[in-house]
């Protein structure tokens, strides 16, 4: 904050006002909170310009004021604008910023005005001359997403997507490299509905807080195994977002999923139960959202090639790598789906698949019908609306019960079959799970615990 001061004085006496050449005592509270940046620079100079009855008192009433100024004047752009510009309109207060944040800020729908300089705030102050208002930023078409007809074949795993897509629920693929995993995954957010406005707002305000530039649609993440826990989840002296807020809204993408540090996997937990993380810092505790698809992949053994003659991992080796996957977390994983590699002839054979428009058109069906009956999708059930929403028939009732007690699954995964059961039927257009849908949603359980040694 000490290079404020002298922007301050530089920028006062740059616009021709005149500094006070007296003690001048800036008092930035809350104490305990940190602050860094120059986005304090105009509210200082204007609290000083009004202490020294330069600018009238109380027209500051009702005004915010965010900014780092130039030492001529000039205001700059600051970073963390949104979340700045929703507290306001949730105050009713005006917010006035830097032009270039303008834009970003709008979103949040209060009174935003927009300045160039000090003395164009000052002109607003005195009722001179109106400062303008911020405008939204025009909302762009979704840009060239991946398309799924890229894909060829692996129409298993392409129904496990849609599925995912169709729900909200969390993808595991497991297979040898080369067998189209990120492909398929990069192609998530393509046949996802496009951002509501809430949800754009959300998104552009964690965007904001990181100083990233805007997404205008849903964001896809994909971290290198080598990030550290705090790229992945947040914090930092500075406490920014991490990458799992940055998926928020969107999909977080994990390749090769043992490979992350078990602890940073563990941290995973949290936000995929309740949507959001806490981090526990020294002096404040910050929560980020996180309400995030995952989406991971593994190979079968620490080489990928399990069951082909180059394989050589011992058992012991194969153990260990998937036991990094603890079985809380993979309880959490909705669908485990297998992509088999496929030879040149199989491909060649295979027609091209459908376009990420016709699935995202079912996908968005599905979804309505969720929002329709219970007002969220169905990887968010939970408790007593499992019970009224997935109600089962008497048969069904006994399959999956008889089936979760062979499989060995736990109680948390069977709630998670009962959802994915729920978006199955809900793909098919039927009020009621039946037992077809069941025993599919039960498939796509391959890695639990206890059936892992037998499957892969
Ligand atoms: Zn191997």
């Amino acid at each position: 904050m000490r290079e404020s001061r002298d922007r301050v004085r530089s920028a006062l006496v740059n616009s021709h006002f005149e500094f006070p050449q007296r003690r001048i005592t800036v008092n930035l509270a809350p104490a305990d909170l940190p602050k860094e940046g120059g986005r304090y620079d105009l509210a200082i100079a204007i609290g000083i310009l009004a202490a020294s009855g330069q600018v009238p008192c109380e027209s500051l009433e009702s005004y915010e004021f965010i900014g780092e100024l130039a030492l001529t004047g000039a205001l700059r752009e600051v970073a963390g604008s949104l979340p700045a510009a929703i507290a306001c309109a949730t105050a009713g207060r005006k917010l006035v910023l830097p032009r270039e944040s303008g834009s970003e800020a709008a979103l949040a729908g209060g009174e935003v005005k927009v300045a160039d300089s000090l003395l164009q705030v000052c002109a607003e102050l005195h009722s001179r001359e109106p400062l303008p208002q911020a405008q939204r930023p025009e909302r762009e078409e979704a840009r060239g997403c991946a398309d799924l007809a890229d894909v060829r074949g692996q129409l298993k795993a392409r129904r496990a997507l849609e599925v995912a897509a169709a729900g909200g629920h969390n993808l595991l693929f497991y297979g040898p490299p080369g067998t189209g995993k990120t492909m398929l995954a990069s192609r998530l957010p393509g046949i996802l509905p496009p951002l509501a406005t809430d949800e754009l707002i959300e998104v552009a305000a964690v965007y904001s807080s990181a100083g990233l530039a805007q997404l205008r649609q849903r964001p896809f993440r994909a971290p290198h195994h080598s990030a550290s826990s705090t790229a992945l989840v947040g914090g930092g002296s500075n406490p920014k977002p991490g990458e799992i807020s940055l998926a928020h809204r969107g999909v977080l993408f994990l390749d090769e999923m043992p490979e992350f540090p078990r602890h940073a996997l563990e941290i995973l937990r949290e936000p995929l139960e309740n949507g959001e993380v806490r981090i526990s810092r020294a002096r404040a505790q910050v929560t980020y959202p996180a309400n995030f698809q995952l989406v991971a992949a593994m190979n079968p053994c620490p080489c990928g090639y399990l069951g082909e003659p180059r394989c050589r991992c011992t058992p012991d080796q194969i153990d260990r790598y998937r036991n990094k996957l603890s079985g809380p977390l993979l309880d959490r994983i909705d669908m485990q789906v297998e992509v088999a590699s496929m030879s040149a002839g199989q491909l060649q054979d295979t027609p091209v698949g459908e376009s990420s428009a016709q699935v995202r058109a079912r996908v968005a069906a599905a979804r309505q019908r969720q929002l329709a009956r219970q007002e969220k999708i169905n990887a968010q059930l939970q408790g007593s609306e499992l019970d009224r929403h997935c109600a089962l028939g008497k048969n069904e009732q006994t399959l999956l019960r008889h089936s979760v007690e062979q499989l060995g699954l736990s109680a948390r995964s069977y709630h998670r079959v009962l959802k994915v059961a729920r978006t199955l039927a809900d793909l098919a257009g039927e009020e009621q799970i039946g037992a077809g849908q069941i025993a599919e949603a039960l498939a796509y359980r391959n890695l639990d615990r206890r059936q892992l040694a037998e499957t892969i």
